[in-house]
């Protein structure tokens, strides 16, 4: 049987991950595109459940005719929800974005918050959010984001046996370095869309092949989703 790695080995080895993710995706970031904090906000709330490239054609047109967090207040929702539909679930996020600039309005000046607590009070905003916008907009390192891709390899790669984002999350940030807290998931997003593609992983083109428990030149077995 193998030997059960430690955690000082899994951090060695999740360092040499990221060193190696690094080297193949050394321009790593968000696609989504934002010129400025309030804008990641909108952009990253839009995002659930759709594609960045799909937020981007929205936001395109979206954030020349929305400014400011007034601006989503002035229209009546059936506007805002024709103007961000091609999303899905269009009814839910504008009541998300007009209730978020109208929260903005009251209680934050209408500039966005810079911590998490604060920015866990705007409806449509959970962690995930929070942390794309603290880590990306303004550098603050206040957790890990986990989306599909971030949970997909982590589990592949080994970094965590946990379901839920929370927790997995939370393994995270006990396993990778706290200045790579913002890279990680970028890196874990290109790498998951151009070769840990969820239904067919292309190992034998893998960075990290050697450090992936997961890969099917190792095991034979194709690594499920
Ligand atoms: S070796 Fe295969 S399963 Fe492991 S990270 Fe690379 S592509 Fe994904």
């Amino acid at each position: 049987m193998a030997k059960r790695e430690t955690t000082d080995e899994l951090k060695q080895r999740v360092r040499d991950v990221i060193r190696r993710l690094k080297r193949a995706y050394p321009d790593a970031k968000t696609s989504l595109n934002h010129t400025n904090a309030f804008e990641l906000l909108v952009a990253t709330i839009l995002s659930a459940q759709s594609t960045d490239d799909r937020v981007n054609i929205v936001t395109a047109d979206l954030f020349r005719k929305y400014r400011k967090p007034d601006d989503y207040l002035k229209v009546p929702a059936h506007e805002l929800e024709q103007d961000i539909h091609s999303t899905g679930f269009f009814r839910m996020k504008t009541k998300s974005l007009q209730g978020t600039a109208r929260l903005l309005l009251e209680k934050f000046g209408g500039e966005v918050p810079h911590t998490m607590d604060e920015l866990l009070e705007l409806p449509g905003v959970a962690r995930k959010t929070a942390n794309v916008v603290l880590g990306n907009a303004f550098g603050i390192k206040a957790g890990v984001v986990v989306d599909t891709h971030v949970t997909r390899l982590s589990h592949r790669l080994g970094f965590t046996q946990q379901k839920t984002a929370e927790k997995i999350e939370q393994d995270l940030i006990e396993i990778v370095p706290k200045k790579d807290w913002v890279l990680f998931p970028h890196l874990m997003i290109y790498h998951g869309r151009k070769i840990c593609k969820a239904r067919s992983p292309l190992c034998e083109e893998c960075a990290v092949e050697k450090q992936c428990p997961s890969s099917y030149l190792k095991t034979g077995d194709m690594p499920g989703s």
